[in-house]
Formats: C-alpha cells, structure tokens, sequence
C-alpha cells in the first residue's frame, strides 16, 4: 500500500490527441500545480496550490468545468475509481500542471502492474521520477517566465519530444536545445500554437525540411477534451 498521495485538478478518459498515441483511448490525470508559466499555457487553473481550492475527491469526479480546486487521491484510490466510473481505457497521460514536480513512480508502478500503460507529459523542467517502462513525452518549455532550465536527464529520459511553434523563434530554440543535449534519434513532434494558420503553415513546412513529425492537436479539431 502506498502512503503517497496526489493533487488531481481533473480525472478524465477522452482519445489522446497529441504525439505518438494520438487517436489512443487514454484516461488523463491531470496533477495541480505549475511553476514554469508559459504564456500561452492553457491550463492555467492548474498553476497554483491553494489550500482553499482543495475539495473532495467526489467534487473533483463531478467536475464540469476547469477550475484551480483540487484532491488528494492515493495510487490505489485512483485505480479503484477507473473501475467506479467504468473507464474502459488502458493508457493512462499523466499531465499538468507540471507532473515531475513529483515522484511518480509510485503511481506508474500501481497502474502498470494493473495492466495500464502510463505516459508523462512534462516540460522538461523538472527530473522524471517514474518507471522505466513508463513512456516520456517532454513539450521542452524555453525562456519561459519561471524562469526554469530544461534539464539533460529529462532530454536523455524523453520518448518523443513535442514542440509548440508560432514562430520562427520557437523552431531555432528547439534547435539549440536538440544540439546542446546532442539528441538525435528521439522522434520529434512540432505542434502549431492554437492551431493558427501561420503556425501550422511554418511547422509543416519545418516537418518536412527536419523529417519531423507534424502533430496537431486532434482533440480540438474534433471538439473533445
Ligand atoms: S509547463 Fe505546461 S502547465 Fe506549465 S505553464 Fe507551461 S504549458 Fe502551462
């Protein structure tokens, strides 16, 4: 029995719809809590930690709309309640909020010996703590206003590296960053900022002279979480 426990904003199961398991039923955890404040993050009810907005696990089940409350749930009460709302989904995204800013590994370890396949979805700001089975998606956050570094080890960890772009100063980051941590066989993902014509028109354009992958946020089109 893990005595660890878990701020959750939000408990959902939807189709993942950015990177490699795009189109993968996936039951989302999304973890309170972000210091790295991009500015164009939207998830931004989930940057602050108070302990006014902490309600009941129920409360967080019955969410309807984005909010900053959140709950403490144990790995174990987050599987049980997969069951209790008939989630039929075996890939669970572990996002944020920031989730690195805790050990994870405890959590990945439940679900997996469950039978689920976990994946993070980090920043890169942060050490990954997790399984080593445990599939690493790193959106690599630069010069954000946090004021945060990208790490090596979360580089080194990544399974795929996914990266929003607007402009052409976002491509040139992302290319530092690769050539700094020497990464060269990570497959990459460029995902246009708020599906913007200019965004999309310059990442796939960047796709194809890179050999990048091009990834476009499918729940949006279609209108889904
Ligand atoms: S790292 Fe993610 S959650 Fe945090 S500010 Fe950036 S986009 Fe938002």
């Amino acid at each position: 029995m893990n005595t660890v426990e878990y701020k959750i904003n939000e408990l959902f199961e939807t189709i993942q719809g950015e990177g490699a398991f795009t189109g993968q039923p996936s039951i989302f955890i999304r973890l309170q809590g972000c210091p790295v404040a991009c500015s164009w993050c939207d998830t931004k009810h989930t940057w602050e930690i108070e302990l006014e907005d902490k309600v009941t696990k129920e409360q967080i089940i019955a969410k309807t709309q984005e909010t900053s409350q959140w709950a403490s749930f144990s790995p174990e009460q987050i599987l049980s309640l997969f069951k209790v709302q008939g989630f039929k989904a075996k890939h669970i995204v572990i996002t944020g909020g920031e989730p690195c800013m805790v050990d994870l590994t405890p959590l990945c370890q439940t679900l997996e010996k469950a039978g689920y396949s976990c994946q993070i979805e980090t920043s890169g700001t942060f050490d990954v703590r997790t399984t080593k089975d445990c599939w690493v998606t790193v959106s690599p956050k630069v010069n954000m206003r946090g004021g945060y570094e990208i790490l090596a080890s979360a580089m080194k960890r990544a399974n795929e590296i996914k990266h929003p772009v607007a402009t052409e100063q976002h491509v040139d980051d992302l290319k530092s960053l690769l050539a700094k941590h020497k990464v060269t066989n990570t497959p990459v993902y460029l995902q246009p900022i708020s599906q913007k014509q200019r965004a999309t028109e310059l990442a796939i354009a960047t796709c194809i002279e890179n050999n990048w992958r091009l990834s476009v946020q499918v729940h949006k089109y279609i209108g889904i979480e």
